[in-house]
């Protein structure tokens, strides 16, 4: 068998380099709070260059914040293969979203290092801007606009809470990093593989430390606006009322009926619900609610999206109602090359694994849009994510690491 870098992947520098990360923004209950383009975010980028540099690989950083480190190819013309995820957290975020995925990339590319196995592609780790979405909203801004899914322009423009730009934010973040290579968009990309925790409790469950994730789930969302009339609560005779809240609640309970299926594979989610004039004693004029529809088959999901509107409007009794979608972001189905090559990497090192789909959006699926793209998952214990108790084994994510470096290697030679 030839050599494979997996053999060089280092348990203990892996571990550092994760304590290390997660001290960077540490809360007191064991997270981590190092949302996107913040000072900790900046000095979580800075450890990353720095670890880079020590391994001589050159540091890049592209127009909307993407920060790249790249092992060079002999051929620098070719492509090269893309790995990472991203630094920033949620407000009370885990040590392993995203981080992992950073760190697992940095071990591979520094296991094939000390293999001293050349490639004829360079290998580039990426650390995506803004994932998350909490400070900046939406959330996988760096990969959209990489992926062409949205324009740097209006990226740059969002505002935080506190009205800074993402714009203004960058130029903060650029003053605490060393001066680094620019990287233009439009860089073609050979393949782009993510490491990631499940964020969902089944390879736990199962007892199986490895995730070939074969896509996203798609996710449709909506507005819906009720349109009653207020009415006085003691003199209103109920007959003539149109209460915008129980015309609401039915459409609800419509839908929930409706969009069920014996796989519990539908996720329908009615997350905000804004009652008006909302006082105790009238009649609600007018609700809106949110919908959160999701899948994990595209034909499933956008046949369900299909019907939204009509159950509102068969349960809107005297009401009006209005719905609109905000979001179609269909199912993303992950190259069948790239599963197969995790496969065989996971085959050769004697690692079980599980074929799953991930019910949380990556920046893999926008990256699917540009180049053949693909996941690995570790175990998360009970499925706990967004949140200070997240966790996850040492092991496991050595045994990811080792995948990762070998699946690199594969597609980078
Ligand atoms: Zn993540």
């Amino acid at each position: 068998m030839n050599a494979q870098p997996s053999s060089h992947v280092d348990a203990a520098r892996l571990q550092r380099r994760h304590q290390a990360l997660a001290a960077i923004g540490a809360t007191a209950a064991g997270g981590v709070d190092r949302q996107a383009l913040s000072a900790g975010d900046a000095q979580a980028m800075a450890l990353l260059v720095q670890w880079g540099r020590e391994r001589n690989f050159t540091a890049a950083l592209d127009a909307v914040g993407n920060l790249f480190l790249r092992r060079p190819g002999s051929q620098p013309q070719q492509p090269a293969v893309l790995s990472g995820s991203h630094l920033d957290t949620q407000p009370g975020g885990g040590r392993f979203d995203g981080s992992y995925g950073v760190l697992a990339a940095l071990e591979a590319l520094e296991a094939l290092e000390d293999a001293g196995l050349p490639c004829r592609r360079g290998i580039e780790l990426v650390a995506w801007m803004n994932e998350e979405g909490s400070r900046f909203a939406p959330g996988m801004m760096g990969s959209a606009v990489l992926s062409g899914g949205r324009t740097l322009a209006e990226t740059l423009a969002v505002a935080d809470a506190a009205g800074v730009t993402v714009e203004r934010a960058l130029q903060q973040v650029k003053q605490a990093l060393p001066p680094l290579d620019d990287r233009p968009f439009g860089t073609p990309v050979h393949a782009y593989v993510e490491a990631h925790i499940e964020q969902g409790p089944v390879l736990e469950q199962v007892g199986i430390p490895l995730g070939v994730v074969s896509g996203i789930q798609g996710k449709h969302t909506f507005r819906v606006e009720v349109r009653g009339e207020a009415a006085h609560a003691g003199t209103a005779p109920r007959r003539q009322r149109r209460d915008a809240l129980l015309a609401a609640t039915a459409m609800v309970q419509a839908m929930s009926a409706e969009f069920q299926d014996e796989a519990d594979l539908t996720k329908f989610t009615v997350g905000r619900f804004t009652v008006f004039p909302n006082a105790p004693s009238v009649v609600p004029r007018q609700v809106s609610f949110s919908i959160d529809l999701r899948h994990p088959d595209s034909a499933v999901l956008r046949a369900a999206s299909a019907r939204v509107a009509a159950i509102c409007a068969a349960a809107r009794g005297p009401c009006e109602v209005q719905v609109e979608r905000l979001v179609a972001a269909d199912a993303v189905t992950f190259d069948a090359e790239i599963r197969a090559r995790i496969h065989t990497a996971a085959e050769r090192l004697g690692v079980t694994r599980l074929d799953l789909p991930s019910l949380a959006g990556h920046d893999a699926g926008l990256v699917s849009q540009v180049a053949p793209s693909g996941m690995i998952f570790i175990p998360c214990h009970l499925g706990i994510t967004h949140h200070e108790q997240e966790s996850a084994e040492m092991e496991h994510m050595v045994t990811g690491a080792r995948v990762l470096a070998d699946v690199l290697y594969g597609l980078a030679r």
